[in-house]
Order: structure tokens, then sequence, then C-alpha cells
């Protein structure tokens, strides 16, 4: 006899049951750059404005479920075009997974959901939930994209929806322009730009979206400053936006996200500034690891730099520095194009001198 929790487990679809859970690291008494993570606070008279802004928010009423101020606040700061609509997510993941519900199950055919791999590991992980097919193309060594497997990936696969991160996750670069633009007109639905790093690449495909029709460009404030507020945004055609809207659950941005982000959109200077001090220390750091013979620094347009390490394992190195007392991400990897690579988020100075002493240590352990 089955006892009731494990019949309950049964029920479980095995694609979720072979799920691997989102691991993510303990990092107390760590200097936490592993999470590309804006490593600077507001200012004490943006935080007063704020607590005053929240103290007067009605908690006990629902939000405005589709928060057309905010949209509008961002349509604005966002440069996204007129004719353009937008639909909100609490955090651009849970936008992912929207995207991925509209293709899924589509009237019985194979769907597929493709992208590039190295890649950020949700589009992998949702599609799996949603029960969909994920296609992975290999980016070349240098994590340019491979043209031509691409091309053959979309004329065999057909893929619903393809995600594109810009910059990419791991690797830091944007793809080559005419490339994407082929990926778009070769698609036979939907492409997401996602644009998640934008405060740190500052390149877009934002103004194309006139251009295409079949484009989405995904933007969130997670890494430009407000991680803890979960606020993504979808932008494109209004024809697609309201397919997409009618999956999104009512009032998924909560009030307290929707009033802060409103005052801190109003004062957005104060996060560019900060966006520009990472994009300054991120050359420092550049400079600074390229120095070493032992490790093979990638080039990054985003808050996070991806390094190899030569001659050692990655794993010691990522221990020592941990042992060190900074928290950077070990990718993991003992073959492929991400062999014996670390990656680093890129910090205050001071975090990330000390991230370099820890480096420079590791390296001269072994
Ligand atoms: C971090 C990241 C996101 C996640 O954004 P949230 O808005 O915090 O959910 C999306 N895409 C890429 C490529 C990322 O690296």
């Amino acid at each position: 006899m089955k006892s009731p929790l494990q019949k309950s487990i049964q029920k479980i679809r095995s694609v979720i049951k072979d799920i691997q859970a989102y691991h993510v690291a303990d990092a107390r008494g760590l200097i936490k750059l592993d999470a590309m993570e804006n490593p600077y606070a507001l200012s004490d008279g943006l935080k007063a404005k704020l607590q005053a802004r929240l103290s007067e928010a009605e908690l006990n009423r629902y939000p405005d479920p589709s928060a057309a101020v905010l949209r509008e606040k961002l349509r604005q700061v966002m440069h996204v075009p007129q004719d353009k609509a937008i639909v909100l997510g609490n955090g651009s993941d849970e936008l992912i997974q929207m995207l991925a519900m509209a293709v899924a199950e589509h009237d019985g055919a194979d769907v597929c959901l493709m992208s590039f791999d190295p890649g950020f590991v949700m589009y992998r992980m949702i599609a799996d939930f949603t029960g969909i097919d994920y296609v992975g193309v290999s980016l070349n060594e240098d994590f340019s994209l491979d043209m031509e497997s691409t091309r053959r990936a979309i004329a065999e696969k057909q893929p619903s929806i393809i995600f594109i991160a810009y910059p990419n996750n791991p690797s830091a670069n944007c793809f080559n322009d005419e490339d994407i633009e082929e990926i778009i007109s070769l698609a036979p639905g939907m492409v997401v730009l996602d644009e998640a790093y934008h405060p740190f690449a500052q390149a877009s495909f934002m103004d194309r979206l006139v251009e295409h029709d079949n484009l989405l460009v995904m933007r969130t404030v997670s890494k430009m400053g407000l991680a803890g507020l979960r606020l993504g945004l979808l932008c494109g055609h209004p024809d697609i936006i309201a397919e997409i809207d009618k999956i999104r659950l009512p009032y998924n941005i909560n009030v307290l996200t929707q009033l802060t982000a409103e005052l801190v959109l109003d004062n957005v200077a104060e996060i560019d500034k900060q966006a520009e001090l990472i994009r300054e220390q991120r050359e420092v750091l550049l400079q600074q690891m390229a120095m070493h013979k032992d490790l093979h620094v990638f080039p990054s347009q985003a808050n996070f730099i991806l390094f190899r390490v030569l001659n050692r394992g990655a794993v010691d190195v990522f221990e020592s520095i941990k042992q060190s007392g900074v928290l950077i991400k070990n990718m993991k990897a003992d073959t492929g194009l991400l062999s014996n690579c670390l990656r680093v988020t890129v910090g205050t100075p001071d975090e990330n001198r000390a991230f370099m002493s820890a480096l420079m240590k590791a390296m001269k352990n072994e």
C-alpha cells in the first residue's frame, strides 16, 4: 500500500521530478559577487522619500491590476516606441514563463523553445516545466553565434519562440547585430531579445521593434539595482502582448513594487550614475585580470566577467577565493565552452579590490 504522501508525489509529472531545483548559494558573511546584483543602495534622500511613499500604500486594497502608471513611466525611461505595448512580470523570469505557457501544446503540434548554449538557465528550466522541447544551439568558442547551426536548427525545428540574451549570460558579450537581424527574419515565430543587462551594454533592439512585428524586447529592473522588487517588462506588438497579458495572473505586480519602482524611475539619474560607476569598474577589473598570464578573460558588455583559469583547477581557485571571503560563481564545467570557467560580478571598488587580492592569492597557491 502506498501512503497518501507517496500517492501524491506519484501524481506529479515526471519532468518536474527530474528537474534539479535552482540552487542559490549561501552568501552569509561573504562579499557577494555571484549574482549580478548592483552593489549600491539608494541614497539617503531617496530612501526617506520612499519611506514616506510606502507608508501611504493601501495595503488593504488590491494593487492596480495593470500597473498603468508604472507602465507609462517605464515606457518613457526605457524609450519603448509609442505604438508598442508593454506587459509587466514579477521579474522577467515570470515573463519567460508566460511566453512559454503561451506557446506550449500548440494544437498537438511539436513545440520547441530555442536558445543558445551556454545561455541563461531559466529558458531551459521553464521549457522543461511547461512541457516544451528545449533546443539549445551551441555558440562558437568565442561565444559568438554559430550561424550555420542556427540556420539549420531554425529550418529543422521551426521554434515557436527564440530567446536571445543580449548581452548573453554567462558569457557577457552582445551577439553580432546582423546575425540577430537574420535570426529575426528567419524565425517562424516570436524572437525575444532579453536585455537584462541593458544598463551596462548601452546597446538595444528597442527601437527596432518598429521594424519587426515578431520581435519582443524584455527588460528587468533587477540588474540595474532593484533585484528585490521583482519587476520585468516585455515590449512588442500590441496583438502579441494582448495574448500574453491573458496569461498574466491579476495583481502580479504588488503595490509596494509599483510604488517603489515609480519613485525610483522618477529619480532615474541616481541609478544611471550607479550603472556608470559599475561600467567604469568593469574596465578596471578587465584590465587587471587580463595582466595575469594564467587567466583567459572574456570581453564584457555586462556587469560581470567570465574568465577561464589556465593550468589550475577552477574549483580550487573558486574555493580559495571563497576562503578569502568572496563568493563568485563556479560555472562547474569540466568540458565544453565553459570548461574551467568562473564568473564574477562587478562590485564596488572595495569589493573588487578584495576579489582581486583573493584571486591573486588563489592563483599563487598552486
Ligand atoms: C538575471 C537575468 C534575468 C532575470 O531577471 P529577473 O527580472 O530578475 O527575473 C533574465 N535574463 C537574463 C539573461 C538574466 O541574466
